[in-house]
């Protein structure tokens, strides 16, 4: 079968390797669409993946092949590539170290990742795709459990006003649950055009430029003078981590999504005062899979603007559509067709 190969860092190589076998509690799946995510930038980017291992953990497909013990699924089955409950005792194996970092933690030269034609997994992971939720939509499965997690983690209740800083997946996902959920209002602060448009087409109340405006002084405004009750920073630019902790009021909360891989600036003295709260927010677990696919089912979720004809890729397009995701811009998501 095809696969992205990494080999080297920046490097992918297209090459054949062999198609894998499923063992006998494990399916084979044929991948119809495997998106790009932002931490396989970072993993591309950073030369934090081996030399013969193939990325990618945001993808949908077809189960074409069962093991002999597979009770749960049947040959096509539509699943997505996660979210699955691990059985009674192999939970402590699944889950990160105590002193887990993701700059540290590499991927192994082993694993066989999404951008490839096919993957084994073991029976209990896939979820099934429900009925009425189309490919495109699903595909976008895991960074959603991401938003939904980060959410579960906060502070935030139903009525809060929030602010989502950035725009590219992980923060249009949150958007829309933090909508899902019942904010009073999400505001949007994003400098590319095209993912600031992706915002307002998803149901930001306000979409803000933070380097034409203030961000900081234009969310006061918003709020009525003492900031939001919470901001979720989903860009890790320089100074996001700082215009957070601005924006929320006295005891409000910055929640983590993503992953700054340089120095962040901060001004203790600005926030200190307020006694605010910073929490980081990393993964998912199956409940919040779950929720995903009941808000997919039921219509509150979208890709609209995320995933266009635009997003999709092929095998020789790889290369340089990482090396351009390294700087996004005009690009929300993009996604293999393998
Ligand atoms: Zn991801």
């Amino acid at each position: 079968m095809k696969a992205a190969v990494m080999r080297g860092t920046q490097q992918f190589a297209i090459e054949d390797i062999p198609t894998p076998e499923p063992g006998p509690n494990q399916v084979l799946i044929k991948i119809r669409y495997s998106a790009i995510c932002g931490s396989d930038v970072h993993r591309f980017q950073y030369g934090m993946a081996n030399s013969g291992s193939v990325l990618g953990h945001e993808y949908i497909g077809e189960v074409v092949q069962t093991g002999q013990d597979v009770t749960r699924l049947k040959e096509g089955d539509r699943i997505v590539g996660g979210g699955g409950t691990p059985p009674v005792g192999m939970q402590g194996t699944v889950s990160a170290g105590e002193r887990y970092s993701a700059r540290t933690v590499g991927v192994e030269a082993t694993r066989i990742g999404g951008f490839a034609e096919y993957v084994t997994m073991d029976e209990w992971r896939p979820l099934m795709i429900p009925d009425g939720v189309s490919d495109e939509l699903a595909v976008l499965a895991e960074p959603a459990s991401i938003a939904v997690h980060a959410i579960r983690n906060s502070k935030f209740k139903i009525g809060d006003s929030a602010v989502v800083m950035g725009a590219g997946p992980i923060g249009l996902l949150t958007m829309q649950v933090l909508n899902a959920g019942g904010a009073s209002a999400v505001y949007v602060s994003e400098p590319a055009p095209a993912r600031a448009e992706a915002a307002r087409v998803l149901g930001a109340t306000l979409v803000i430029d933070p380097v034409n405006e203030d961000a900081v002084a234009r969310v006061l405004e918003l709020s009525g003078g003492p900031g939001v009750p919470i901001a979720f920073d989903a860009a890790a630019a320089k100074q996001t981590f700082q215009q957070g902790l601005e924006m929320v009021r006295r005891n409000g909360q910055l929640l983590l999504i993503s992953m700054a891989w340089e120095d962040v600036d901060l001004q203790t003295v600005d926030w200190i005062g307020r006694e605010v709260e910073m929490k980081a927010s990393y993964g998912s677990a199956p409940n919040d899979w779950q929720t995903v696919l009941n808000l997919m089912e039921r219509g509150q979720l979208s890709e609209k603007s995320m995933i266009t004809d635009d997003s999709f890729i092929g095998w020789d397009e790889m290369q340089v559509s990482m090396e351009r995701l390294m700087k996004p811009d005009e690009h929300v998501q993009l996604v293999l067709v393998p």
